[in-house]
């Protein structure tokens, strides 16, 4: 049965579009690809991407949390998967039961994570995170170089990588980023130097692999773009990456309002001659903002939604659309017929970035898979 028999509001996944986006990764770096899925893949769905990425060549999957992981693994995926945030020692066991490679960058949580892998018996994997201007978490660079001394002695640990994260590659201006890569190509040096480099080293996000060769190294951690969202204003995908998602919806209701009436909660809109007011039923309660500015595709064109935003549904005004009824497909987010609203467009809308678009669709979205 079509979507729009079964479903109010939907959003649909390509994912020969996730395939293409992965591949033309793998064309523009040179090296492998760790495809990031937290977040339940952007908000995209994350088992249908991380499968899809992995096929297109993904040499890994990375999540924040172990338990985003755990799921990756009961769903049958056998790729390696690295948890990118901070794990609580509670999780140890799970992590090396399910062969997650956490990430380690406190010297407190080596000794406890030991003590685990031995009674487990078998080696837990980690990836070593190194601070080199982010601030957010990882070790100073002198602190990760004893942590590694410390980490090449104790076998129940094995160093499956060794990585950084930059604040602004994603800006015009490069000079933070330079900066964080000189650390971090010193550290590099140095611990090569002690013969204790790790299988491998990765630094970029979307916009350092885009942008910066000199650091792709062994792999390149892609999230949004692998989405075919732009990593920022400033810095923009080639042509080649598509966007994934669309988010749909349906008119469910046209109505004729007469002058001057109220239109939704705190009657913010009031009507100026008699005018037809359809309503769609998305509201924040979906991720769809509750701000004044929003608009959609109908007819494939852009129709203007008019007053508050409520939980469940939104109106929209329709003088334009003399044809509009009930059952036609809306477009919040997507492509219909020749416009297209970006996931960017809304987020300039809403004041915030493309990320935050995606990831705020609800878990109540069905995700319907196009492949
Ligand atoms: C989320 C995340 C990424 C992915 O960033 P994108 O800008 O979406 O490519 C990469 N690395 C780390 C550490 C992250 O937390």
């Amino acid at each position: 049965m079509s979507l729009i028999a079964t479903n109010l509001t939907w959003a649909e996944v390509d994912l020969n579009a996730i395939k293409n986006n992965i591949r033309t990764l793998q064309e523009l770096t040179g090296v492998d690809v760790m495809a990031v899925v937290k977040a339940n893949g952007y908000g995209h769905g994350m088992l249908p991407v991380a499968k899809a990425a992995l096929e297109a060549g993904a040499a890994y999957c990375a999540v924040a949390r172990i338990p985003e992981g755990i799921e990756l693994r009961e769903a049958g995926i056998q790729a390696p998967v690295h948890v990118m945030g901070p794990s609580l020692s509670h999780r140890f066991r799970d992590a090396i039961q399910h062969h997650l490679e956490i990430t380690l960058f406190q010297m407190e949580q080596i000794e406890p994570l030991r003590q685990v892998a031995a009674s487990v018996g078998r080696p837990a994997r980690v990836h070593v995170k190194v601070e080199t201007g982010m601030n957010r978490i990882g070790a100073d660079p002198d602190d990760a170089l004893v942590m590694l001394q410390t980490l090449a002695g104790i076998p129940e640990i094995e160093v499956a990588g060794l990585f950084t994260h930059y604040a602004r590659a994603d800006e015009e201006d490069t000079t933070t980023t330079d900066r964080q890569e000189e650390t971090f190509l010193q550290f590099l040096q140095t611990v090569t130097e002690n013969g204790l480099r790790p299988k491998v080293i990765h630094a970029g996000n979307s916009a350092t692999a885009v942008t910066r060769p000199a650091s792709r190294f062994d792999m390149v951690r892609a999230g949004v773009s692998m989405y075919g969202l732009h990593p920022s204003r400033e810095v923009r995908l080639p042509r080649d990456f598509k966007p994934a998602l669309t988010w749909k919806t349906q008119l469910r209701h046209v109505h004729h309002i007469k002058a001057g009436e109220g239109i939704s909660y705190g009657h913010r809109y009031v009507t100026s001659g008699e005018e037809r007011i359809g309503v769609i039923p998305v509201g924040y309660g979906d991720g769809w903002r509750r701000t004044d500015e929003n608009e959609v595709l109908l007819h494939g064109k852009r129709a203007p939604v008019v007053g508050r935003v409520c939980m469940d549904q939104c109106m929209l005004q329709l003088d334009s659309f003399p044809g509009a009824a009930v059952g036609d497909e809306v477009v919040l987010l997507g492509r219909q017929g020749a416009d297209h609203i970006a996931a960017e467009d809304v987020a300039a809308r809403w004041n915030t970035i493309n990320y935050e678009v995606t990831c705020g669709i609800s878990a109540r979205i069905p995700r319907e898979y196009l492949r």
